[in-house]
């Protein structure tokens, strides 16, 4: 079955040549030229991706992006023409899978769609059995094999240090680890530091995980540490 892709560009002209080539490529596709027609289509049917241009009228694509999130996961590759760092780590955190810079050569595209699409079925799967190397919560996946980690197939963009506190927490699943065993494991043992800095990386990992899928992943235990629960 064709994958079915909404591209979100106001360039019509873009637009238009990006849906001829994928549409070459078997791809099902739709145009919106706004942020507003984009949120409401892609909230009306269900993509299989979507390609979404971030300097919009009506409604920036970061807004629908966010907006799309409260309802839907469907996986978001943001296009634009701005090469900024800030932007790219906004989206990511606002939950798209990966970010093309303008203009782009169309084999990237395609590229990175096929990869996109790779990890919608992984996180489609839902396999009960256990890989070598995974952890799961929900719909959280982190790969140590790949050093990846996803959420119902998207990819969550974590730091080194990020990776291994989630790592951690996920490994002793309901026992409250505490900020000082969570600084050995995270930064290592003749780390010389504050132990506050724990709170900031679990901050980060509820700004990217916890806040963007509503869940309450990881627990603040008053006095003693932080644990995640068994679902
Ligand atoms: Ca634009």
């Amino acid at each position: 079955m064709a994958a079915k892709i909404l591209i979100v560009e106001d360039e019509e002209k873009l637009a238009r040549f990006t849906e001829l080539e994928l549409q070459h490529e078997n791809y099902e596709v739709r145009k919106a030229f706004d942020g507003r027609a984009a949120l409401e289509e892609a909230l009306r049917n269900d993509y299989d991706l979507i390609l979404l241009d971030i300097m919009l009228p009506g409604l920036s694509g970061m807004e629908v992006l966010r907006r799309l999130r409260q309802e839907k996961n469907t996986p978001v590759i943001l296009l634009t023409a701005r090469d900024s760092v800030m932007d790219k780590v906004a989206g990511l955190d606002a939950g798209a899978v990966d970010y093309i810079t303008k203009p782009f050569a169309i084999e990237e595209l395609l590229a990175r769609i096929r990869v996109a699409l790779k990890f919608r079925s992984a996180g489609a799967e839902k396999t009960a059995a256990a890989e070598e190397g995974v952890l799961t919560w929900q719909a959280l996946r982190l790969d140590d094999v790949r050093k990846t980690v996803s959420w119902d197939g998207q990819r969550i963009a974590l730091t080194n240090r990020e990776f291994l506190m989630l790592k951690t927490l996920l490994e002793n699943r309901d026992i409250v680890l505490s900020r000082e065993t969570l600084l050995d494991r995270v930064c290592g043992y003749d780390y010389v530091g504050e132990t506050n800095i724990v709170d900031v990386y679990v901050r980060h990992l509820r700004a990217k995980i916890d806040e963007v899928y509503g869940v309450k992943m990881l627990e603040t235990v008053r006095g003693a540490g932080y644990v995640i629960r068994s679902e």
